[in-house]
């Protein structure tokens, strides 16, 4: 984690590591191309490992206050944000509110000049890590569904928060449960009107598709990992497996292919929206082929830690891939969004 701090500084110091970004909070204000050239000259070299509390932070959060904060929260928040210098964690989900967002129950009630948060939150990705969070709440229970919720940016180290880690099936804790009990947040920590809250929630939901796309980190880089361990372990001339690494290449050619065109729709000043899904759906349908593959190239190394090189490590990334599935929302709610939005279908029954 430190060592990726380290490098995401070094990158917002040297001026590429908000590419995209106005100049006014540390950017370049170049095109998405930069970017994207960037990225590509970076996935040559052995980078620090990436991490979920950076990720949200930078491709969640930041841009959301940019789409929906208000210029002193802009100046206050992103570029220490944007340095690695403090983290941010995403409170959204909740025990009785993951697909069905515009149900939590989680209250901010006004107290003077500020608000009172109770509730809990969960699935909260390095909220242990986190300096701030991005809260939605429910300000106005009378209020029709959608309009009640109001969205604000808390300090994780305000009295009245309690983090606790979940342990996970691969052994690692990088999601919480977080406890909130009548922490004060300034109304100067709204993040967008009062009752507007589904507005920035839906705005992050869709940066949220559109990283969900991007998670696997560099599209080449898997078939290649699979490539040579296919090869290590003299796997490499197997007609199945050989078919299996031309299937990943061609998901990964796909996804890169629509990674551009929302970056694209991004440029030309939209806010991401159905290509998100489609993009996330094909992330997660290619790394469920990677798992696959890996698992077939590996057999029985894939669960026994013997040392050797490239086998075990696969482990972590396998199970680790039911999750993405269900994170940043899930494929059959991908597929919901996709049949209405995309193709047009009658809308599910609500
Ligand atoms: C790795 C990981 C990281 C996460 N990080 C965060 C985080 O940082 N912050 C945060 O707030 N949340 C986070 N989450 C939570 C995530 O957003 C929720 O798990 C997700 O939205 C699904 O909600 P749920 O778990 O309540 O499942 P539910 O919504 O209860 O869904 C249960 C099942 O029903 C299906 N379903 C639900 N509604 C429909 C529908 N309308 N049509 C068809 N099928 C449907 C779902 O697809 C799923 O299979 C994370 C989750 C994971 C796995």
């Amino acid at each position: 984690m430190n060592t990726l701090r380290a490098w995401q500084r070094t990158k917002q110091d040297a001026g590429f590591g908000s590419i995209t970004w106005s100049q006014s909070y540390g950017g370049a204000e170049l095109g998405a191309e930069y970017e994207r050239g960037f990225l590509a000259v970076e996935e040559e070299f052995q980078t620090p490992e990436g991490h979920e509390a950076v990720t949200i932070s930078l491709d969640l959060v930041g841009p959301t206050i940019l789409s929906c904060g208000t210029d002193e929260q802009k100046d206050r928040y992103l570029r220490p944000l944007r340095r690695a210098d403090e983290h941010w964690c995403q409170l959204f989900s909740e025990p009785g509110a993951g697909s069905d967002l515009a149900s939590v129950v989680t209250k901010a009630e006004r107290d003077g000049d500020g608000w009172r948060v109770t509730g809990q939150k969960v699935w909260t990705s390095g909220a242990q890590f986190a300096d701030y969070g991005y809260i939605l709440t429910l300000t106005d229970p009378q209020a029709p569904r959608h309009r009640g919720l109001t969205a604000f940016l808390i300090d994780m180290h305000s009295p009245g928060v309690e983090v606790r880690p979940l342990r996970q099936m691969s052994g690692g804790s990088s999601f919480n449960e977080v406890f909130l009990d009548g922490v004060w947040v300034a109304d100067a920590d709204r993040l967008g009107a009062v009752g507007g809250g589904w507005q920035v929630a839906i705005t992050t939901l869709g940066f949220e598709r559109v990283v969900g796309s991007r998670l696997t980190g560099g599209a080449p880089n898997f078939c290649d990992l699979l490539m040579l361990t296919a090869r290590h372990l003299g796997r490499a001339s197997d007609l199945i497996v050989r078919q299996g690494l031309a299937a990943v290449w061609a998901d990964q050619k796909i996804r890169w292919l629509i990674t551009r065109r929302a970056d694209a729709a991004r440029q030309a000043g939209g806010v991401p929206g159905a290509e998100g899904s489609i993009g996330k759906l094909a992330m997660t349908e290619g790394l469920r082929r990677i798992a696959d593959v890996a698992s077939l190239i590996l057999g029985p190394r894939l669960v026994a830690d013997s040392g050797e090189w490239g086998t075990f490590s696969w482990s972590e990334f396998v199970c680790g891939v039911p999750g993405s599935r269900v994170a940043g929302g899930t494929d059959e709610v991908q597929r919901n969004i996709i049949a209405e939005r995309v193709l047009g279908l009658p809308r599910e029954p609500r």
